[in-house]
């Protein structure tokens, strides 16, 4: 299995595949003669870890982020909901968020704008499922970065950038796609990709669901995490794919209550 991100009509250098401690030469800012070009006529996929991070630095809800910033695909490449953001409709089609300075929520940005130039591929073995992941550098027309002299590792460059927890999350989401590949899920009906869209791109939605219907009678939730649940937004969207995982691929992840040892979804 292989994934990767990457702009479309980009030049995506493969041959030199980089890990943690391989360079990279690049710089971006103010200083660069195309800065903000690449802020436009994006079709740029919103994580669910995105959208939580862009509505709480916008202080509004996910369905207000949704209506106002998103585009939301029900049919996609690996039949799971995904969200886009929305580009300005009229004009150079740009991203609502750029202005002449730069991105206005630079703190907050989404990981795609992150991680550019480079791309993140992983691959998991066929027998034995292990993991492996390589970086790689996409390579767009109008970007003058590459002429800059400024040296990084990968490393250094997902640091600056504040990638960790980014990964960290979105590697969440990923599980799910691969699970989804490997024919692990249950015949997903419509009720499926709703729910599935709640958990990850609805946060208010989704707590609601935790802690004003059943849910919590029904499975046996340790007490730390129904605390983190109420007021952390990242805890929610870990244990929103926790959650998924239980519900549309079988996997044991949630205790049923009274019924230790019983398969998931039986
Ligand atoms: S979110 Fe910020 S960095 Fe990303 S495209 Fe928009 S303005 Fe550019
Ligand atoms: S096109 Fe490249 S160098 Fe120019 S602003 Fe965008 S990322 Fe930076």
């Amino acid at each position: 299995m292989e994934r990767q991100q990457t702009p479309p009509n980009a030049a995506v250098d493969m041959d030199r595949r980089l890990s943690a401690d391989d360079t990279f030469q690049f710089a971006c800012g103010p200083h660069v003669p195309c800065f903000t070009e690449c802020c436009a006529k994006l079709e740029l996929m919103l994580t669910p870890y995105d959208c939580l991070r862009l509505k709480k630095r916008l202080a509004i809800t996910s369905a207000e982020f949704l209506d106002t910033y998103a585009i939301v695909r029900w049919r996609t490449v690996h039949g799971l909901p995904e969200v886009l953001l929305q580009m300005e409709a009229e004009g150079e089609r740009k991203c609502p968020f750029v202005t002449p300075r730069g991105c206005s929520l630079y703190e907050d940005r989404p990981a795609a704008c992150r991680i550019y130039p480079l791309g993140r591929a992983s691959t998991s073995h066929p027998m034995d499922g292990s993991h492996r992941e390589f970086y790689f550098t996409v390579r767009e027309a109008h970007c003058r970065g590459f002429e800059e002299t400024r040296l990084w590792t990968v490393r250094e460059w997902l640091s600056d950038q504040g990638l960790e927890e980014y990964n960290r999350l979105n590697d969440l989401l990923m599980e799910l796609y691969v699970l989804k590949s490997r024919g692990r899920a249950v015949p997903l009906e419509e009720k499926h990709l709703q729910m599935f869209f709640m958990a990850c791109y609805n946060t208010e939605k989704f707590r609601d669901f935790i802690f004003n219907s059943p849910f919590l009678q029904r499975f046996d939730v340790e007490g730390p995490v129904v605390v983190a649940l109420r007021n952390d937004d990242t805890a929610l969207l870990e244990f929103a794919f926790r959650w998924l995982r239980f519900a549309l691929f079988r996997e044991p992840t949630l205790a049923v209550r009274g019924t230790a040892g019983k398969t998931p979804g039986a």
